[in-house]
C-alpha cells in the first residue's frame, strides 16, 4: 500500500521546510496575516483546500459509505445544557501559568516537560509505565517549577501560580444576554443530542454509526506548532452505538482480522494483527479493534507512512473515568509522535448524562429473537390482613408490595417490617420479548488538520534529478490537489495543449495547465505540489496525436495516444505509473 519508499528522513529542518513549502505553494497560510496573524488560526490556500477536501472524502468513503453510517451536520454553537451534561464546562481544562514579567500565558505542563527535556532530565510528569503518555497534575507541575527554578521560556521572568484554564469559547445566542452559547470543542455532542431522532430514523435498531465532519473550537493556551494545535480545527468523528453485550462481536470483524498494526501498550510493544491483539486482551474488544484497523486503512490511503504510524493505548489514569479502553493513532513527525486520531470506548456515559440533563429516555428496546419464558417471584398483598392493620394506608402498602420483584428477607415499608401474614410470596411464569439497554458508544475521532500536516511531512522529499536538486511531495494520488498537469513544450503548441487540458477536465480529472517558464521549471513546480503525472504536448503530438506522460516519483516517461489518455491516466492514478498497485 505504501506510495513511496524514498523519503529522506535526515533532511535538516524538515518541519521548517515543509511549512515554508506549504505557505509558498498555497497549502497553508497564517490567518489574518495582514493584521499580524493570530496564533492557532490558519487558512487553507487553494491547493490546501483541495487536499483537505480530498482527505475528508477519503474519510467519508471509509467511515460513512463503507460503514453505512448516518451522516449528519449539527451547529458549531452549542447550548449550555449540552456542555453541562458532557462535563466540558467543569472538566475541559488545561494547566496554565503566566509569566509575571512579560505576561505571556503558557501551557504549564509543556513548559516543564520542555525545560526538563532540554536538560536531559527524565520528565517525571509522565507515568513511567508507558513511553509518551503524560498525565500532569497542577500540584506536581507547580512542584517541578519550584524545585527546578523554571522561568519563562520567552523572557526568563519568574512564573506565577499554575492553575486550570477552561478551553471553551463562550458566546451569546441572540441579542442581549438571554442565552449562553459555547463553540463546540468536539463534534460528538451534537450527535448525542440527536440520539432519540437518530434511533427512530434507524428504526429503533442497534448497532448503527453516525458521522460528522466539521469545525471544533478550543481556546488552546499557547498554540505554537503550526496546524498541530489550533484554536479552530476540523474533526471527523463517528459515534457507533452498540449493544454493550455485543462489543466483542463485530459483524464484519473477519474483513480486518489480519490487519497488522504497530502497538504501544502497557502490556505489549510491537506489531500484531488486530485479531491476536483482541484474543490476547491487549485491545478490549472487537469493536475497538475493528475501528483501529479501519483507522489504519484510512491513514495509509491518504499517505501517512505505515512505519510511522502506531496505536498507543491510554493508561488507566489518562483515560476519562468512564471510558473502558482508549487508543490514540499517532504519527511520527519532526514534532515527535503526535496524536492524529483517538479511538475510544465511551461506554454509555454520554447518553446517560444527556438522559439526566434532558429528562428524556435514551435506552433502546432490544427484542429477543423469540420471547422468553421467565420465572419471577412476586409479592401478593393479603388485603384481608392489611385492611384492618393499616386502615387508610392499606392501599398504599398493597401497591408497594405489588411492585416488589424477587424479594429477599423481611419487607420494610415506611421504616417498619410488614408482617408476613400481610402478603404471600408466589412464583409466576411470564413471557418477555426483550430488554431495555443504554447503548455504548465506540468513537473513532480524527483531527483532519494534524493528519494533513503529517501527510505533508511524510510526503516531503528532496532528491537529485539530472544533477539538479528538486523538492518533491510524494502525495498519494488519492488526495493530491492536482492529478495531472498539462504543458505545451513550446508556445506554438498552446492551442493543442489547451485542447488536451479541456479533454482531461471534461473527463473529471483534476488538471492544471501551465505554459510559463522552461519545461524543467514547470515539472519542478508540479513536483513541489505533489502532482502525480505531467502530460507534455510536443512536436510528435501534431504528427501522430500522442503525448508524453511523466511520472513524478521516477521521472520516467511513456507515450500515450490522446484518444486513450484519460483512461491511461485514470488507471495510473489507481495502480501506479507501472500499473503497480499503490
Ligand atoms: P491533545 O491531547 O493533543 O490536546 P485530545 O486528546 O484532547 O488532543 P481529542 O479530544 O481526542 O484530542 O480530539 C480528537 C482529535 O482532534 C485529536 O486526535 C486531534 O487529532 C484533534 N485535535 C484535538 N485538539 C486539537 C487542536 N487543538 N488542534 C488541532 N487538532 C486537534
Amino acid at each position: 500500500m505504501q506510495l513511496d519508499n524514498h523519503q529522506d528522513t535526515s533532511i535538516d529542518g524538515l518541519k521548517e521546510r515543509v511549512l515554508e513549502l506549504a505557505k509558498r505553494r498555497g497549502f497553508l497560510w497564517p490567518s489574518y496575516e495582514i493584521y499580524g496573524g493570530v496564533a492557532g488560526l490558519w487558512d487553507y490556500g487553494p491547493f490546501g483546500a483541495m487536499l483537505k477536501h480530498r482527505v475528508e472524502s477519503a474519510w467519508r468513503d471509509i467511515f460513512v459509505v463503507g460503514e453505512s453510517a448516518l451522516p449528519i451536520e449539527t451547529p458549531t454553537i452549542g447550548v449550555e445544557e449540552l456542555f453541562l451534561a458532557s462535563g466540558h464546562l467543569s472538566n475541559f481544562v488545561d494547566l496554565i501559568v503566566e509569566c509575571v514579567n512579560c505576561h505571556t500565558a503558557l501551557r504549564a505542563d509543556h513548559v516543564v516537560t520542555e525545560y526538563l527535556k532540554s536538560r536531559g532530565i527524565a520528565a517525571d510528569l509522565c507515568d513511567p509505565g508507558i513511553a509518551g503518555a503524560c498525565v500532569p497534575s497542577s500540584e506536581k507541575t507547580q512542584q517541578l517549577i519550584d524545585s527546578h527554578g523554571i522561568t519563562c521560556p520567552d523572557c526568563g521572568g519568574p512564573l506565577g501560580k499554575v492553575h486550570d484554564f477552561n478551553l471553551m469559547f463562550t458566546t451569546h445566542i441572540g441579542p442581549g444576554t438571554q442565552r449562553k452559547g459555547y463553540l463546540r470543542p468536539e463534534t460528538a455532542q451534537g450527535i448525542f443530542a440527536d440520539f432519540p431522532r437518530l434511533l427512530r430514523f434507524h428504526r429503533d435498531r442497534l448497532p448503527f454509526g453516525v458521522a460528522q465532519i466539521g469545525k471544533s473550537y478550543r481556546n488552546e493556551i499557547s498554540p505554537r506548532q503550526g496546524v498541530i494545535r489550533l484554536r479552530e480545527f476540523t474533526q471527523a468523528e463517528a459515534e457507533v452505538f452498540v449493544d454493550p453485550r455485543e462489543k466483542n462481536h463485530h459483524p464484519r470483524f473477519d474483513e480486518v482480522a489480519n490487519v497488522e498494526i504497530n502497538i504501544l501498550s502497557k502490556d505489549f510493544v510491537g506489531t500484531a494483527s488486530v485479531k491476536s491483539a483482541c484474543e490476547r486482551n491487549i485491545i478490549a474488544h472487537e469493536y475497538l479493534a475493528y475501528f483501529i484497523a479501519r483507522c489504519q486503512e484510512f491513514f495509509i490511503r491518504v499517505g501517512v507512512r505505515e512505519s510511522r504510524l502506531r496505536f498507543r493505548q491510554h493508561l488507566p489514569d489518562e483515560m476519562a473515568h468512564y471510558a473502558v479502553d482508549c487508543w490514540d493513532a499517532e504519527g511520527l513527525t519532526q514534532h515527535g509522535w503526535i496524536e492524529l486520531a483517538g479511538i475510544a470506548d465511551r461506554t454509555d456515559y454520554d447518553l446517560r448524562q444527556h438522559e439526566r440533563q434532558s429528562g428524556l429516555q435514551m435506552a433502546v428496546f432490544v427484542p429477543y429473537e423469540a420471547p422468553k419464558e421467565v420465572e419471577r417471584i412476586v409479592v401478593r398483598p393479603n388485603m384481608g390482613y392489611l385492611g384492618p392493620k393499616y386502615k387508610g394506608k392499606a392501599k398504599q402498602v398493597a401497591a408497594f408490595l405489588s411492585g416488589i420483584s424477587n424479594p429477599e428477607g423481611a419487607i420494610v415499608f415506611d421504616g417498619q417490617v410488614v408482617d408476613p401474614e400481610g402478603y404471600a410470596i408466589e412464583t409466576v411464569r411470564e413471557s418477555i420479548s426483550g430488554d431495555f439497554v443504554t447503548p455504548h458508544v465506540i468513537e473513532p475521532s480524527f483531527g483532519i488538520d494534524r493528519s494533513i500536516y503529517t501527510i505533508l511531512e511524510h510526503a516531503y522529499d528532496e532528491d537529485t534529478i539530472d544533477g539538479e536538486r528538486r523538492v518533491v511531495l510524494r502525495l498519494s494520488p488519492h488526495i493530491a490537489p492536482v492529478e495531472v498537469a498539462v504543458f505545451p513544450l513550446v508556445k506554438a503548441l498552446n492551442e493543442k495543449a489547451l485542447e488536451v487540458f479541456r479533454l482531461l477536465r471534461r473527463a473529471g480529472l483534476l488538471v492544471e495547465y501551465d505554459d510559463s517558464g522552461t519545461i524543467g521549471r514547470r515539472y519542478r513546480r508540479q513536483d513541489e505540489i505533489g502532482t502525480p503525472f505531467a502530460v507534455t504536448i510536443d512536436h510528435e503530438t501534431i504528427e501522430n496525436s500522442t503525448v508524453t506522460v511523466r511520472d513524478r516519483d521516477t521521472t520516467k516517461q511513456v507515450r500515450s495516444s490522446i484518444e486513450s489518455l484519460a483512461d491511461v491516466l485514470r488507471e495510473m492514478l489507481v495502480h501506479g505509473f507501472d500499473k503497480k498497485s499503490f
